[in-house]
C-alpha cells in the first residue's frame, strides 16, 4: 500500500456479530447478499470473513461477481446469482453455482439446456415490474413443472418496499402460489431482505436474503440497536498549505471558495478516481473530533479547509455520520459506500 493512502476499515467482529444476531433472531438460514462488491465493503474480504465464521451461502446479482467468489477457492460454499447468466453451461461446470429463473421463457430454455433444476430458484413476481414470471402465467408454469418433473432448489420472490402490509400481502400470494403449484417442487423458500427480516413480519420462509444488515447498515426508517456498523473510511493529511501563498485550491480559484474561519488547506489522497465524486464537495469530514469542509475534489486529491489545530499526519474520517451525510448528499449511505472503488484498499481489523 502506498504511503498516506486512504483505507476502508472493515471491523470483522461486527460483521460476524451481525450475521449471528440475524440468524438467532430469525431462526432461519441466511443467504448473505454480497452484490456490488459487498455494497462497496469489499467482496473478497467480506466473503472470506463470513465463510470462515459459519456462512456458506452467498448471493450476488451478476455472473461476474459469482466468478470472483469462485476464484477464492473456498470449499463448500454455494453461490446464488439473481440475474440470468450468459451461458447456462457454467451451471454444469460449477455445481455449487445456483441461478434464478427470471421468466417463463427462461424456464423453457433451461429445460431444453438440460440444466440440473436443483441449481435453480423459481422467481415469482407480483406485478412490480421486476424480474420473475407473473401471476397470469402461473397455470402454464404449473403445467410445465409437473409435465417435466422439475424439482427446484428454491422458490423466491422480492419485496419492493419495506411497507409492512404490502410485504405481508405479497408473502401471502407467494405462499399460496407455491401451494398451488405443489410445495414438494421446492426445497427452500425465501423472500425477505434486511428490512423485512429485521421487522420480523414474514412467516413461511426457510431462508432470508440479507445484505446491508450483515454489513451493519440499515435502510432509512429501520432501527435495530443490535446491528453494528462495520465500515469506516479514513486516511491522513499529507500536506498543509497556508492560504497566504495560494491563488488556487486544486483547480479552483481561492476567491470562489468560502474560506471564512479557516487559515489553511490540508490535502488528502482520495478523489473522484476512487469513486469519491465531486458531488461530495463541501461535505464535512472529521479531524480530532472536529468537523472541517472538503472544499475541492480532484481525481487523486481532495482539499480540506483547516485551522491551526490540525497537523500533518492527523487522521481524517469521511462519512463518519451516515445520517448527516445522507441528508447532505441526498443519497443513501449504501449508495456512496458502493461507489468507492478498488483503488482504496480494504483493511480487515478485529
Ligand atoms: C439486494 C437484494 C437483497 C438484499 O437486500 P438488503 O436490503 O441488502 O438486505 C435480497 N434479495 C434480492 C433479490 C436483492 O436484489
Amino acid at each position: 500500500m502506498g504511503r498516506n493512502n486512504f483505507q476502508i476499515k472493515l471491523t470483522q467482529n461486527n460483521i460476524i456479530h451481525n450475521f449471528n444476531y440475524i440468524k438467532k433472531y430469525t431462526q432461519k438460514e441466511i443467504i448473505a447478499v454480497v452484490k456490488a462488491n459487498a455494497y462497496g465493503h469489499g467482496l473478497k474480504e467480506v466473503v472470506s470473513i463470513l465463510s470462515s465464521h459459519g456462512c456458506n451461502y452467498f448471493a450476488v446479482a451478476r455472473e461476474s461477481e459469482a466468478m470472483e467468489i469462485l476464484s477464492l477457492n473456498i470449499p463448500e460454499i454455494k453461490i446464488l446469482i439473481f440475474e440470468t447468466v450468459n451461458d447456462f453451461s457454467i451451471l454444469k461446470k460449477y455445481n455449487n453455482l445456483e441461478m434464478v429463473v427470471n421468466s417463463f421463457y427462461e424456464l423453457k430454455e433451461l429445460i431444453n439446456a438440460k440444466v440440473d433444476f436443483s441449481q435453480l430458484h423459481l422467481k415469482f413476481d407480483f406485478g412490480f415490474a421486476r424480474n420473475g414470471f407473473s401471476t397470469d402465467e402461473i397455470n402454464l408454469v404449473k403445467e410445465t413443472i409437473i409435465k417435466n418433473n422439475l424439482y427446484f432448489k428454491g422458490a423466491m420472490t422480492h419485496f419492493f418496499s419495506s411497507n409492512i402490509d404490502e410485504s405481508k400481502k405479497i408473502q401471502n400470494y407467494f405462499l399460496k402460489s407455491i401451494e398451488y403449484i405443489g410445495k414438494d417442487y421446492f426445497s427452500i423458500i425465501h423472500s425477505e431482505n434486511s428490512a423485512t427480516t429485521l421487522l420480523n413480519i414474514i412467516d413461511g420462509s426457510t431462508h432470508v436474503r440479507c445484505g446491508i444488515s450483515i454489513l451493519g447498515m440499515l435502510d432509512p426508517g429501520i432501527i435495530d440497536e443490535n446491528i453494528k456498523r462495520s465500515w469506516s473510511l479514513s486516511g491522513p493529511i499529507y500536506d498543509i498549505k497556508d492560504f497566504s501563498n495560494l491563488d488556487f485550491i486544486g483547480y479552483e480559484r481561492i476567491e470562489n471558495i468560502n474560506t471564512s474561519n479557516f487559515s489553511k488547506v490540508g490535502k488528502i489522497k482520495i478523489g473522484y478516481g476512487d469513486g469519491f465524486s465531486k458531488r461530495n464537495t463541501d461535505i464535512l469530514c472529521h479531524i480530532r473530533n472536529k468537523e472541517y469542509p472538503i472544499v475541492h475534489i480532484s481525481m487523486d486529491t481532495s482539499f480540506i479547509l483547516i485551522d491551526d489545530l490540525v497537523e500533518i499526519g492527523d487522521n481524517v474520517e469521511i462519512y463518519q455520520n451516515f445520517e448527516k451525510c445522507n441528508a447532505f448528499l441526498k443519497m443513501d449511505h449504501y449508495e456512496y459506500t458502493t461507489l468507492l472503488n478498488s483503488r482504496i484498499p480494504r483493511i480487515i481489523v478485529k
